[in-house]
């Protein structure tokens, strides 16, 4: 998630935990068909406790429209290359103690 902050917009209250919220400008990641779609540029209210993310009713209607149109590729402003990493190989497993061996 990427945050540009919009000084001086008021925003009502965190519905979740009842902070401050402030106006903000938002970008988040679907996915389709294990590719991810970008959309940015979304205006929020971001609440500066618990990161809690909402959308007005008319910016919901366009995010639907988006995905209900399919994300298609066509359509889209840009693209980006996306680099993808594997954990396959990379997980070190650390080896549990050995008990404590007294030979008599
Ligand atoms: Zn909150």
């Amino acid at each position: 998630m990427s945050v540009d902050h919009t000084p001086g917009a008021v925003a009502p209250p965190c519905p979740r935990c009842g902070a401050a919220m402030m106006a903000a400008t938002v970008r988040t990641t679907f996915w389709r068909d294990h590719s991810p779609i970008i959309v940015e540029d979304i205006p929020a209210h971001l609440c500066a406790a618990c990161l809690e993310q909402f959308y007005d009713e008319d910016v919901g209607d366009a995010l639907f429209t988006l995905a209900e149109q399919g994300f298609s590729s066509e359509r889209a402003d840009t693209h980006v290359l996306v680099p993808v990493f594997s954990l396959k190989g990379r997980i070190r497993r650390r080896v549990p103690p050995l008990p404590d061996c007294h030979l008599e």
